[in-house]
């Protein structure tokens, strides 16, 4: 079985489409989200949409429980973003595709369990706020132990930004470092972290997304529009002109 999974899309229009067209391209059907579909950037409700319509499945991530309930640890920046995105959904005159969206953000489950494989926002023990950073293999131990003890086999995860692969060892292995290919062994459990569509913050601008397929884990990068998202929130004055300055920076 193949299939796609991509997160953190941060209601990044021109990024999902790109990365749907190239999804579409491999002729690959199947489409996971690891959440975050909405905060920080200028179109949520389009991301909500193309995401309901084409029947995606998708877990909640903290920016989409931001919205749907309330910010938790959000600097000022990212919470101003939430409330602009929650006023925007609510003030859609259409009824029936307001009830709609809300409705997909509230029933969002946390985690999914397919098999041996687990699907998260953050982290197994924690799905919805946990970061786990490549740092920690050398800081945080602990915390990866303590997650490693929840993974059956594979796991994958958002909300860093930041693509690679987390050994038990532990250890972390960026893109570069696999060259791009992860292959999946039986007896080592992993971590997988798929990178960003709407909001890469690995120095590489491009839009980060996984195929899995034929016991392998393809790390893809999909070029987007940036321009088009910048200009999107440069004229919203309810988001931070930085949420577009880091777009060209992947940050
Ligand atoms: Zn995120």
């Amino acid at each position: 079985m193949t299939f796609a999974i991509i997160s953190d899309l941060h209601s990044n229009l021109a990024a999902l489409q790109a990365v749907f067209d190239d999804i579409d391209k491999r002729g690959v059907k199947e489409v996971f989200c690891l959440g975050d579909i909405v905060g920080y950037g200028p179109q949520p409700k389009e991301c909500l949409d193309l995401i309901i319509d084409r029947g995606v499945v998708s877990i909640m991530g903290n920016h989409d429980h931001a919205v749907f309930y309330e910010p938790t640890n959000f600097n000022t920046g990212a919470e101003r973003a939430s409330y602009w995105t929650r006023q925007t959904l609510e003030d859609e005159p259409d009824k029936e595709k307001r009830n709609q969206r809300w409705s997909f953000l509230g029933r969002m489950p946390v985690r999914l369990e397919m098999g041996s494989i687990l699907l998260v926002h953050g982290s197994p023990r924690r799905p919805v706020n946990e970061y786990i950073f490549p740092d920690d293999i050398y800081t945080n131990t602990a915390k990866i132990s303590a997650n490693f003890e929840k993974v059956k086999h594979l796991c994958f995860v958002g909300h860093t930004h930041v693509p690679g692969v987390f050994l038990e060892d532990p250890d972390f292995y960026g893109v570069d470092e696999l060259e791009g290919i992860y292959p999946i062994s039986e007896n080592e459990r992993a971590i997988i972290n798929v990178g960003s569509v709407g909001q890469p913050r690995d120095q590489d601008v491009r839009s980060s997304y996984v195929v899995v397929s034929d016991g392998k884990i393809e790390f893809v990068r999909v070029e987007y529009d940036i321009e088009d998202t910048v200009d999107k929130i440069f004229t919203n004055a309810s988001l931070d002109n930085f949420e577009g300055d880091r777009l060209r920076d992947g940050r």
